[in-house]
């Protein structure tokens, strides 16, 4: 592991420099930002950098939406809450010149970095990386504003909460970059969320496949889609803290910084269970007696799709006679209102007795590509969580994790079993 980051350390020549919301906090905040910016250009590395809104900001934007109230109008939320990046991008670019240091400010549009029009959730099309590369030869800094794009009808996009990873990601792609860094408020990807489980530990290196899993079931260090993205292009990823000191000032480069997220041959893996994950925003839908023929569950899940409503677990039953089945999925809380408009604006399409909505649900997984090969790390879960008198509502499963659906109120409890019972609390 020590060999893999002083290898990286020693050959990276053009990487990319993401910092997250609390980075990004306040202006101290902002000038420790600065300090590893220059860092790097002193060791001669070519650096662009992405940035998010200070922490908060995207919140207080979407809730002036919020307040006004008025008929929705996605573009126009966009054109607001990604704002914030255009504040912090200028920020530090002013910081960094004000130290000698040329930078200037990028926002998704001047890239541009082109994206779908699915205001709220935007895809990466595609990002010309000639006014960002034509910056770097010029030995000026881009600054770039995370989380937002532009697209075909030239309106502002936003890529979905935690999207700067993924302008991140996708910009360190495009520029060819050896090396995507992303610096947050931990210390790197642990085996579960440290600011729950305290007996979490930080992994040295983790797979694209276990990461994108962690991420997608709820461990929000990293945006799903930017892991989806560096997997594909192999884009190296290395999540690491703005904060603690690691010993920059004496260059020493043979501790293990953050962790890094890389292909899967470049890890000896010994544990069967890598990660807990969770999520709290799950809410429950059950469709009770719906009429059992093909093309119901298309045009169910066809319409949530359309209105773009992500439905993660599926559970249907089998017909007791035949004709009748009761059909239950989970949506984000945030979509459960208009969920049910869209069931119930199906009318006559589907036939069914009762819908039933739940909300106070959460989401515990288990994540490891040990369990390719290992059998019972399901039952051992099952028998855990019943150990706890804690019962599960509906269980999905791949081939390298198992997630199950509980009462919001077990959740932590759920989580710190589970990280105990499969070793990975830290050895004292
Ligand atoms: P940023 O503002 O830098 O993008 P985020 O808040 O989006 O930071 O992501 C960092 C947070 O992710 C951490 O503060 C931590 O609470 C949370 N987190 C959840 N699961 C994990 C995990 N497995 N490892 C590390 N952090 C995690
Ligand atoms: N500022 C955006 C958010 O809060 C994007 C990001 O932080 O990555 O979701
Ligand atoms: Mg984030």
């Amino acid at each position: 592991m020590k060999e893999l980051n002083m290898m990286i350390e020693k050959n990276y020549k053009k990487i990319v420099m993401k910092f997250g919301g609390t980075s990004m906090g306040d202006i101290e905040k902002i000038s420790k930002v600065a300090d590893h910016i220059q860092r790097e250009r002193d060791n001669g590395v070519q650096t662009a950098v992405v940035v998010s809104a200070m922490a908060g900001e995207t919140d207080r934007l979407i809730n002036l939406v919020n307040e006004a109230n008025v008929v929705s109008n996605k573009a126009e939320k966009d054109a607001i809450i990604s704002t914030g990046e255009q504040v912090s991008s200028a920020l530090l670019s002013l910081i960094l010149n004000s130290r000698g240091i040329r930078a200037e400010s990028v926002q998704g549009w001047q890239i541009p970095l082109e994206t779908s029009n699915m205001h709220g959730s935007a895809r990466i099309k595609n990002i010309n990386p000639q006014k960002l590369q034509g910056l770097l030869n010029n030995n000026i800094i881009p600054i770039i504003a995370g989380f937002q794009g532009v697209s075909e009808e030239n309106k502002i996009t936003t890529l979905g909460r935690g999207g700067s990873d993924t302008t991140a990601v996708a910009i360190a792609c495009a520029l060819n970059a050896d090396l995507c860094d992303i610096y947050t408020d931990v210390d790197g990807v642990f085996t579960s969320d440290p600011r729950i489980i305290t007996q979490a530990q930080k992994i040295d290196k983790i797979s694209f496949e276990e990461m994108l899993e962690m991420a997608s079931q709820g461990a929000k260090v990293l945006q799903t889609r930017s892991v989806e993205l560096a997997m594909s292009y192999n884009m190296p990823i290395r999540v690491r803290s703005t904060f603690i000191e690691n010993n920059f000032e004496k260059n020493d480069k043979s501790h293990n910084i953050g962790t890094l997220v890389t292909n899967e041959e470049n890890i000896v893996e010994d544990k069967v269970v890598s990660g807990i994950a969770y999520s709290r925003g799950e809410a429950k839908i059950t469709i009770q007696n719906l009429e059992d023929k093909p093309g119901v569950a298309a045009q169910i899940f066809g319409d949530l799709a359309d209105q773009g409503v992500n439905v993660d677990m599926i559970v249907q039953n089998i017909s007791a006679d035949g004709r009748h089945t009761d059909l239950t999925f989970t949506v984000q809380e945030t979509d459960l209102d208009s969920s049910i408009e869209i069931i119930e604006g199906l009318g006559d399409k589907i036939k069914y007795s009762k819908c039933i909505q739940s909300k106070d649900i959460a989401k515990v997984s288990v994540i490891g590509v040990g369990m390719r090969s290992h059998a019972g790390v399901a039952a051992q879960m099952f028998a855990t969580l019943a150990e706890k008198g804690i019962n599960i509502q509906a269980i999905t499963t791949s081939e390298i994790k198992v997630s199950v659906l509980i009462e919001l109120q077990y959740i932590e409890l759920a989580m710190r079993a589970l990280h105990s019972v499969y070793g990975l609390d830290i050895k004292h």
